[in-house]
């Protein structure tokens, strides 16, 4: 049988089947539509409710001030652009390396007015506090930064920028003035960090499903109880007027299952193991590599090289051939050739960002699929050199 390995975790995960069996009844047995009173419908509510706890507990936060969301996307546009629309103030800081599901938020309310700053980042990515700190002006309303980068798993000082923002805000709070609210982009972070709202000091935090063994198309917004935000869907009174339309309760079970199943096993170590391994071993076998993001603050499973003198994606085509599924970027910007605009924010040149392969590990990953990718690896960078104007060159 042809091999397949899936190195991709970034991307997406397999629905674990613990939580596939949580979901199953709530397609044909329990679907009932939680909105309606009889008690039929009541048992989807009850099921809807529950995960609502199981949700709230991997976050500490309260049952209350979670929203479910059709994903990370819609969470982090409700975040977002729900904070700016209610004319608090018109200024918005965010970073140079967020997802797109932030960046284009932002870019779409600069376009309706507002004034965004984008903190760049060191060599790591981490972003720069100092210049966090000078960009607040009296007009600043939001803070928005990720927990973990998708491309290069760096992973940010979110606790310490909470910290600076109470700071800001108690000053505020003396003037009678509103505060500023920090949000979090936690996609890449939640049922592999601790991602406790109450530590980390942030009052809205997205989340998805799909990264963390959950079913796809749903999502949640943590929103700190007395946050001002403004809905995006109007409809019905659903998620208590935050978020109207029928709720995907088959998603929600899903989503509050895998959070639960998150909390027991925690892989961290051994994915952090295994990307340690594929490193060195790359850094030994293959000259001219660079490897992306932070040495230590770094997603345990996260891999991001870059490889000098060939493209990303012809080695992504080329390891697919051999039955290896890893990205070039984020999957998100897997149909644009441009080079990814996380690696250009590190100071990484375009013609050696283009070279970007990312590696992501998961549950079901092994040290077999590790030496199996070095078996296939160095020969097939080989061959792209050989053909390319750059390689040619050496
Ligand atoms: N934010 C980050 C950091 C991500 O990695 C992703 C998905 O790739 C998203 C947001 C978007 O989440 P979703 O796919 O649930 O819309």
């Amino acid at each position: 049988m042809r091999k397949f390995i899936y190195l991709d975790h970034n991307a997406t995960t397999p629905t674990d089947p613990d939580v596939v069996r949580a979901m199953t009844p709530y397609f044909n047995e329990l679907y009932g539509n939680p909105s309606s009173i009889y008690q039929f419908a009541q048992q989807a509510q009850e099921a809807r409710e529950q995960a609502r706890e199981k949700v709230a507990k991997i976050l500490n936060a309260k049952p209350e001030e979670i929203f479910f969301t059709s994903g990370g996307t819609e969470a982090i546009n409700l975040a977002i652009k729900g904070v700016a629309v209610r004319e608090r103030g018109n200024h918005i800081i965010s970073s140079r390396i967020e997802h797109p599901a932030a960046v284009n938020t932002c870019k779409w309310l600069e376009r309706q007015g507002f004034n965004l700053t984008y903190i760049g980042v060191d060599k790591y990515g981490i972003v720069d506090l100092d210049a966090l700190r000078d960009a607040i002006t009296d007009k600043t309303v939001l803070v928005t930064i990720m927990h973990a980068n998708n491309v290069i798993g760096t992973i940010q000082p979110i606790k310490e920028i909470g910290e600076l923002l109470q700071k800001v805000n108690e000053d505020r709070r003396t003037k009678n003035r509103p505060g500023i609210y920090f949000h979090t982009d936690a996609v890449q972070t939640v049922g592999k960090l601790n991602t406790d709202v109450r530590d980390l000091g942030v009052d809205l935090l997205s989340l998805s499903s799909h990264k963390f063994y959950g079913p796809k198309g749903i999502g949640a917004l943590f929103i700190r109880k007395g946050t001002e935000i403004e809905s995006l869907i109007h409809g019905g009174h659903h998620e208590r007027g935050r978020r109207a339309g029928t709720e995907n309760i088959p998603g929600i079970v899903g989503l509050g299952r895998a959070c639960e199943i998150a909390m027991q096993k925690q892989d961290e170590e051994r994915l952090k193991a295994l990307r340690d391994r594929l490193e060195q071993a790359i850094v030994e076998k293959i000259d001219d590599c660079l490897i992306n993001g932070h040495p230590e603050k770094r997603l345990g499973g996260t891999l991001s090289i870059c490889v000098k003198y060939v493209e990303g994606e012809s080695m992504v085509l080329n390891l697919d051939y051999e039955g290896i599924a890893v990205s070039s970027g984020s999957a998100c910007s897997s149909d644009s050739l441009e080079p990814s605009p996380v690696l250009l924010s590190l100071g990484i040149s375009p013609e050696i960002a283009q070279g970007s392969i990312r590696f992501s590990f998961g549950k079901d990953n092994t040290e077999e699929d590790i030496d199996y990718v070095m078996e296939v690896l160095p020969r097939i960078v080989q061959k792209l050199r050989a053909i390319s104007p750059f390689g040619s060159l050496q």
